[in-house]
């Protein structure tokens, strides 16, 4: 958590009562406050609200602005006791108030809760962008992020890829099998896109039935081209028998590979109709393949 106060000897106070269960982060001063949030998001904000230059309530507003800042609770620490400073701070989005002088056991215990309260709402927060089925990221997921990816890969000049694959014949799996087989067909292509994308940064989601998409920040068309022939190969090693298929006695996918080049921007859209396209092509071509282009403009 951080604590806030422009006094040393009020962050001191809440040090001592705080620091032997959880790590406590400190700052003198709003300016200072805003940039660790940004940097380390804590869990919990203590705010003092009487501070020079940028006060409590400036702090609080900024951070309720920011959509990478909003979710880290506040709670404010003031020696006022006039119920519109309460009012005022709740409007802004304080989840609580803790007066000054600081009571130890009252400090201990509201801290308990709103971490608890934030532990939880940050579990509801990641399931709402997982797909139930298969565990990878869902396809709000995506769409936020490609967005977001876009927008970093335009101002510092990278390259972004994205690979969207599809299983192939995969209604003919499902009439064949049946449903449950396809659901484990589903999960064992997921689990192994995950194997085969190794970097931190990269991103599998489930875009639509039985099509998926990776997101690669930082990865040129090359580097794209390869890992979506790492991930074919991948699919057949599992041999999942499809008896049905018209390419392979078992389950095999297409891929499409749209890349923004590190110089062209672009838009989110526009690489993810590319790709669209590409994997079109190779649908088109026979299926179990690879087609893929860069973003010219
Ligand atoms: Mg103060």
């Amino acid at each position: 958590m951080l604590v806030v106060d422009d006094q040393a000897t009020n962050i001191q106070v809440l040090y001592q009562i705080l620091s032997s269960d959880y790590q406590v982060l400190m700052a003198t001063s709003g300016a200072q406050a805003l940039a660790l949030c940004a940097s380390k998001q804590p869990d919990l904000v203590l705010l003092d609200l009487v501070m020079p230059e940028m006060d409590g309530y400036q702090v609080c507003q900024r951070l309720k602005a920011d959509t990478a800042t909003r979710d880290i609770p506040v709670i404010f620490i003031t020696a006022q006791t006039d119920e519109s400073a309460e009012e005022k701070g709740f409007d802004l989005g304080a989840v609580d108030f803790i007066s000054k002088p600081i009571n130890p056991r009252i400090v201990r215990a509201r801290v308990k809760t709103h971490l608890m309260l934030k532990a939880q709402s940050d579990l509801l927060r990641s399931w709402a962008y997982l797909d139930g089925l298969t565990g990878v990221h869902n396809r709000r997921f995506f769409d936020e992020r490609v967005a977001a990816e876009m927008g970093r890969a335009i101002r510092n000049q990278t390259a972004l890829s994205l690979v969207m694959l599809d299983v192939d014949f995969f209604k003919r799996f499902n009439d064949h099998y049946g449903h449950q087989a396809g659901d484990d067909c589903l999960r064992r292509v997921a689990k192994t896109l995950k194997n085969s994308l190794m970097r931190a940064g990269d991103h599998i989601a489930r875009y639509g039935g039985e099509e998926f998409v990776c997101l690669l920040p930082d990865t040129n068309f090359t580097g794209a081209m390869q890992l979506a022939e790492t991930i074919r190969r991948d699919v057949i090693s599992l041999q999942i028998e499809h008896a049905q298929s018209s390419v392979a006695p078992f389950v095999t996918v297409s891929l499409g590979v749209g890349c923004k080049p590190e110089k062209i921007h672009g838009s989110a859209n526009s690489l993810i109709s590319l790709a669209d396209t590409q994997l079109y092509k190779a649908k088109e071509h026979g299926r179990h393949r690879i087609f893929g282009a860069e973003l010219t403009e």
